[in-house]
């Protein structure tokens, strides 16, 4: 097996061009457990340890460029702030060992319906987008989409994650996990929620409920239409009950989860209403809370 260990990111988009099987590794917490158990024996290694931009992410006022190697400990620490959604995500990732060197490229890289970062990213608005670098140049694909099927990508075999673009939160957000125990678990479902009170829009993503990350498309349009119909993002007033129940039905109805060792696909309906009910209110009280406090 080869192993490659390019010095700066020209170089490494040369050596993926010239050897497109050549698997990336960052972070190696996806690609190392692999290794071990066999699932990959790629002809070539592609060491991206050594190119410091990827670990770095930097911030214009109204998005972050995060660099695909930024690690989730960081993430929490420095960007909780702009990026909550994404920072309550990566709280919820691995171990403190995973989440000082587990990343976002690598989990984009990955593209597991159940990657935590992702239901966060769908959520985080419609201007996400995945910087996808090759020697042909730089190509923006918008996260939804991004993933095309279990475990795969929207990556040409010469591309490499560069950053992924995420604008900064204007709302309140959330992320919410289930998994069989309470830390180093999988999820067996998750679903991020944000409120973009800017742009009068709601952001959603499932996780580990369907074949690929994905948004809840009739539930965000409900929703939008429900605040701006009654003029709730101005008035501030509760949501009522039966907004948060069909919010959370149709949530349930946007996922196309299966039974497998984590959990049933009933379970996992279920309880998806359930953290969308519980997202949607956490946020909603958060912006009350918001406006109450501007006026
Ligand atoms: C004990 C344990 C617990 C875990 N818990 C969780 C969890 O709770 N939630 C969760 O979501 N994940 C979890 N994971 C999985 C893993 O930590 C995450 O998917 C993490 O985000 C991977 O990041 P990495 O930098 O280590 O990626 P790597 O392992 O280096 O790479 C992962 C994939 O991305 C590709 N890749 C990496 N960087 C790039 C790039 N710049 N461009 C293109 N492709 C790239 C690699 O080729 C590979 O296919 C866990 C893993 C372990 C071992």
């Amino acid at each position: 097996m080869e192993f490659l260990r390019p010095a700066t990111w020209d170089e490494a988009l040369a050596a993926k061009a010239e050897h497109p099987t050549a698997l990336p590794i960052s972070g190696g917490t996806d690609v190392m457990v692999e290794m071990n158990f066999d699932v990959h024996r790629p002809s070539a290694i592609l060491d991206l340890n050594r190119i410091t931009e990827l670990t770095e992410w930097t911030a214009d006022g109204d998005a972050v460029r995060l660099g695909a190697a930024v690690p989730y400990a960081r993430i929490i620490e420095e960007l909780s702030g702009p990026l909550p959604g994404l920072a309550l995500a990566a709280h919820t990732v691995g171990s403190p060992q995973i989440r000082n060197r587990g990343s976002v490229g690598g989990n984009l890289g990955a593209a597991s319906p159940a990657g935590d970062s992702h239901p966060a990213l769908l959520a985080a608005g419609r201007d996400v987008f995945v910087e996808a670098h090759s020697v042909r140049g730089v190509r923006l694909v918008p996260i939804d989409e991004f993933y095309v099927g279990v475990k795969r990508n929207s990556l040409e075999p010469d591309e490499l994650i560069r950053a992924v673009r995420i604008p900064v939160a204007d709302g309140p957000q959330q992320f919410s996990k289930i998994g069989t125990r309470n830390a180093m678990v999988i999820a067996v479902c998750a679903f991020g929620f944000a409120l973009h009170p800017k742009d009068g829009t709601v952001g959603t993503g499932i996780g580990s409920a369907a074949p690929t990350p994905r948004r809840a498309v009739e539930a965000e349009e409900y929703l939008r239409g429900v605040l701006a119909g009654r003029g709730l993002w101005e008035s501030g007033e509760l949501l009522g009950p039966e907004v948060v129940q069909r919010f959370g039905e149709l949530v349930k109805a946007a996922a196309s989860p299966i039974d497998d060792v984590r959990g049933t696909a009933d379970y996992r309906r279920h309880a998806l209403a359930v953290m969308a009910r519980r997202t949607l209110t956490w946020c909603w009280n958060d912006y009350r809370k918001q406006i109450r406090s501007a006026a």
